[in-house]
């Protein structure tokens, strides 16, 4: 495995929810490094192509490798992979009874067994890595809504995973603490040398932070190029979805499947 093959490789990937497909002859590479943005509209299946990430649905036909071997489907080596990836979820699920250091040292706690010094140290520079160690000793009620999804951020950052995948990370945030949260995102990536999957409906926060851009509709891949290049589309599915026109190619209602094959548009 050279550092020049991708983190993630996605090959003719079918992914079913309910017994039907959500995702179809998904391909797709992530580099090392970049900051990769997976949009699309709600229900589009952007959710449920991370789950393959993290092994937590099985592909129902294709291929997922990440890290450069093929997500495991035992446990012990499933549980191994996801030491790796990092993620952080709409939801920051930071337990309200343990303050924020205590919550941030969760994962290494139940991982490792360094002692409390050690621990200790480790923590606050997670913290100090998303601009919150004067925070250590709070309880997440005290915390906006910005920082506690930081604090949620520096835990999933605790184990120095080299994968981080960030689920709607703008829900709830006003446009003050998206921006934020959006440049943190890009900074940790290049500072801890990560990569980033973000997934996200909120396109103009993200797109400048991104390296590059994957549109999800119809059950497919329907973009696939650099931001600058998804600004220019003319791709009337990718058009209806960054003008946010109700009416156009996108079925809104998922149910009814468009059923037309993925298209690759590279810059
Ligand atoms: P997104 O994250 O893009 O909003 P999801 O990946 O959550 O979309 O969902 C994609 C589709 O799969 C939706 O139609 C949703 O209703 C369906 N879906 C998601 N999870 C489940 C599930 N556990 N069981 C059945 N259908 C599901
Ligand atoms: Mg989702």
């Amino acid at each position: 495995m050279t550092d020049a093959s991708p983190i993630v490789r996605l090959r003719q990937l079918r992914l079913d929810r309910g017994g039907r497909a959500v995702l179809r002859d998904i391909d797709l590479d992530v580099a090392r490094g970049s900051v990769v943005a997976v949009l699309g509209p709600s229900g589009s299946g952007k959710s449920t192509l991370l789950s393959a990430l993290t092994g937590e649905l099985e592909p129902t036909a294709g291929t997922v490798e990440v890290l450069g071997r093929p997500v495991p489907r035992v446990q012990r080596e499933l549980l191994e992979l996801r030491k790796s990836i990092g993620v952080l979820l709409q939801g920051n699920g930071l337990l309200t009874d343990l303050t924020v250091a205590e919550n941030v040292g969760l994962p290494l706690r139940t991982h490792t067994d360094l002692p409390p010094a050690v621990l200790r140290r480790l923590v606050l520079m997670k913290l100090h890595a998303v601009g919150l160690q004067a925070a250590a000793e709070a309880m997440p009620r005290e915390l906006s809504g910005g920082m506690a999804r930081r604090v949620a951020l520096a835990r999933a950052l605790a184990l120095d995973p080299p994968l981080m995948i960030y689920d709607e990370p703008l829900t709830g945030l006003d446009p003050i603490a998206s921006g934020v949260v959006m440049s943190l995102v890009r900074r940790l990536n290049d500072t801890l040398g990560l990569t980033s999957i973000v997934v996200t409906h909120h396109v103009h926060e993200t797109l400048p932070i991104a390296d590059h851009a994957i549109v999800i509709a119809s059950g497919g891949i329907v973009f696939s190029g650099t931001p600058v290049a998804l600004q220019a589309s003319t791709d009337p599915l990718v058009r209806q979805f960054l003008d946010g026109q109700p009416d156009g190619p996108i079925p809104f209602d998922n149910r009814t499947f468009a059923g037309a094959p993925a298209r690759q548009e590279t810059a």
